[in-house]
């Protein structure tokens, strides 16, 4: 985009000289103009073949000097026009690159509000539920989570604590199941929760 904007200006600058050159070149056609009509005014008041021949010499030169000027000026002008559309098909590339620039801000800016609107929403859900506890457990639970970067309940499989992968005794699992109460795992003090399906297996492996 930097090297863009410096070639904008950069034929902009080339622009704004040919326009001078150009407004130049017109300035000195205008004044031969001028001098042609006085010169050839002078041929019509000439009283000698010498003033005659002299008057038509240099109107012929001033003639061929005029056209040079006006191709000059022609040359110029459509330099400037060639430069004008090199300059205008540049800043249309100049504002494409701009607005693809603003798309990709407005996207970032966009996944950023969802991430914001994602983590309030576990923020709310995880203070609703924290809430609904009652406060020895709550305190408990908040404890553990600090204590164990931020897993404080975690589930027996098969026999065994998910979170230290250690054995978990059946019994515990028992209680758990059948008085609803709150244990912590005896390695790691994670509050443990059991899954219906644990039930079958932690009874037969106590009988
Ligand atoms: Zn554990």
């Amino acid at each position: 985009m930097a090297a863009c904007r410096a070639r904008i200006d950069e034929l902009s600058a080339l622009r704004k000289q040919l326009v001078s050159d150009r407004a130049l070149a017109e300035r000195r056609v205008a004044d031969q103009e001028d001098m042609l009509r006085d010169k050839r005014q002078r041929i019509q008041r000439a009283r000698t073949e010498r003033e005659l021949r002299a008057g038509e010499d240099e109107v012929s030169i001033l003639s061929n000097d005029k056209s040079e000027a006006e191709t000059e000026a022609l040359e110029l002008m459509s330099k400037v026009e060639e430069i004008e559309a090199t300059i205008a098909s540049a800043k249309g590339e100049y504002s494409e690159l701009e607005e693809a620039d603003h798309r990709h801000v407005d996207q970032e800016a966009a996944n950023i509000e969802q991430l914001k609107s994602d983590l309030e929403a576990e923020r709310r859900a995880r203070n609703e539920v924290a809430a609904a506890l009652d406060p020895v457990m709550r305190k408990r639970y908040d404890r553990v989570l600090a204590a164990r970067s931020g897993l404080a309940v975690v589930e027996v499989k098969g026999g065994f604590c998910e979170g230290c992968h250690m054995h978990v005794p059946a019994q515990l699992v028992i209680e758990i199941l059948k008085t609803g109460s709150v244990k912590v795992c005896p390695h790691c003090q994670r509050i443990l929760y059991v899954a219906a399906d644990e039930v079958s297996e932690s009874e037969i492996s106590i009988e």
